[in-house]
């Protein structure tokens, strides 16, 4: 009999896509082909450090024609996703047409603007290493423009810094900046040492780390405003015009820069109905990630959204563990259909939340301990590198982390990548 050959197309190869194939790896029941309009795969939480100049972007990311070298049933093409087309069981991406037996979504999520226009145009997200990126140029060009100007007051709106979103990434953030500004501008912009500057972080909420615990609350917020953070909760934006963030309750910060870190929806997915498109334009799956009225086309990661959990029953939180568990889970019950076994039900295994705050401080919700401090921050180094892709990069990883906090300097604060012409 011929050996049965199922090709397996994953659309997204973040931590769902990734851990999904690596399962799959060297099995040749499987063709398994990675679309992805990157030809990395990178690690979100510390995009942060990026942004921040605290570490190169290549620390993080991974290609993933390295990744696959040497796997015969792996195949990567780069492209951007377009569309399904469920009839043929094929999808289309900007750089050609693909088929599959198994279709995967692991698509992720988007930058939520909340359909404010100005603020999409203007504001600096942080999703990607190109918004990484671009957000550490625009800090350091804003830096260099606060220097020449000789207006006090406009000199000021350029050092002053607001972050919507007081989650984890708001928080980081907040944290590396504040302490960068006591360590690093006074050395290196001596023009500016005569002017104060602020970091806003503003949320929405009524407290920073929403979805923590409340000590971990507690000592974000005392934490960030020890390092001299101004924090405005039960506060929303709603408008950025010309250097001005506006505010809900219609108070105004001058400043040129605004980082995003507020909210994120489900990337679009063409060719499928819009009923299975639920809360978040996230995906509605069944117990088993399968896309609810398909056959053959799961969901996974940030992307689904599943209700059959019984300690999650309005869907799962956006975060790595779930998409780790979901794209491994996903791979384990393929497996199974092939061999005609029973298939095993999503239940997310909550291992904790943790972030970093500042400097050797931190704090960890373990189910049911809660620590913080210099011993959290410790635990966050280590988990943070454990899953770094490529032993070159852990390595170079741990040794970029102990020269800048040793040293309280940082040495990538290079301009590599203008994109606007308004600096000049
Ligand atoms: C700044 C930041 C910090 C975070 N910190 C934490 C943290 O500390 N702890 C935690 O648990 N979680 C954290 N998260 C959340 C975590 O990163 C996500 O839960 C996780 O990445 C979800 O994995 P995923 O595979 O579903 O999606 P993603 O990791 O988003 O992967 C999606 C993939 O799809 C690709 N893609 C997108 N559009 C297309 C297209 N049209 N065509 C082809 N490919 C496409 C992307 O390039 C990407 O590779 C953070 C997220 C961000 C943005």
């Amino acid at each position: 009999m011929d050996q049965i050959i199922k090709k397996v197309v994953v659309v997204g190869g973040g931590f769902a896509g990734i851990n999904l194939i690596k399962k799959l790896t060297n099995d040749e029941h499987f063709q398994v082909t990675l679309v992805d309009t990157h030809n990395y795969h990178f690690f979100p939480p510390l995009l942060y450090q990026v942004a921040t100049a605290f570490i190169e972007p290549s620390n993080i990311s991974y290609p993933f024609r390295r990744m696959f070298q040497e796997k015969k049933n792996l195949r990567f093409h780069l492209g951007c996703f377009i569309r399904i087309n469920q009839q043929n069981n094929s999808i289309e991406t900007d750089t050609g047409v693909l088929e599959y037996d198994y279709l995967v979504i692991a698509l992720g999520t988007e930058t939520n603007f909340f359909g404010m226009e100005n603020v999409k145009k203007h504001a600096l997200p942080m999703k990607t290493i190109s918004d990484a990126l671009n957000l550490r140029n625009y800090l350091l060009l804003s830096m260099e423009k606060a220097v020449r100007e000789q207006d006090r007051a406009v000199r000021e709106k350029y050092i002053n810094i607001v972050i919507a979103g007081g989650g984890p990434t708001g928080v980081e953030i907040a944290g590396m900046l504040a302490e960068m500004g006591h360590n690093i501008r006074v050395k290196e912009y001596p023009e500016i040492t005569d002017l104060q500057g602020h970091i806003y972080l503003v949320d929405a909420g009524p407290v920073l780390l929403g979805p923590m615990s409340v000590k971990a609350q507690v000592e974000a917020t005392q934490v960030l405003r020890k390092l001299g953070v101004k924090i405005m909760s039960n506060t929303a934006v709603k408008d950025y015009v010309d250097g001005q963030v506006i505010l809900a309750d219609g108070r105004v910060i001058e400043s040129n820069v605004l980082i995003w870190a507020s909210g994120v929806t489900g990337r679009e997915v063409p060719g499928l109905p819009a009923e299975v498109v639920g809360r978040g334009r996230r995906i509605q799956v069944d117990e088993f990630n399968k896309v609810k009225g398909t056959s053959n086309i799961y969901a996974i990661g940030d992307i689904s959204l599943q209700t059959t959990d019984s300690k999650f029953p309005q869907g799962h939180p956006q975060l790595a563990q779930v998409a780790i568990q979901q794209g491994a889970l996903l791979a384990a019950n393929l497996q199974r259909t092939l061999r005609g076994e029973p298939l095993k039900q999503f239940s997310y295994h909550d291992k904790g939340s943790m972030a970093i705050i500042s400097k050797y401080k931190a704090v960890a919700d373990l189910p049911n301990l809660f620590f913080k401090g210099f011993f959290a921050w410790i635990v966050w180094l280590f988990i943070h590198i454990i899953p770094i892709a490529g032993f070159r990069n852990k390595v170079k990883l741990a040794f970029s982390w102990l020269w800048s906090f040793m040293t309280n300097d940082p040495t990538l604060r290079l301009i590599i990548r203008p994109n606007t012409d308004e600096f000049k």
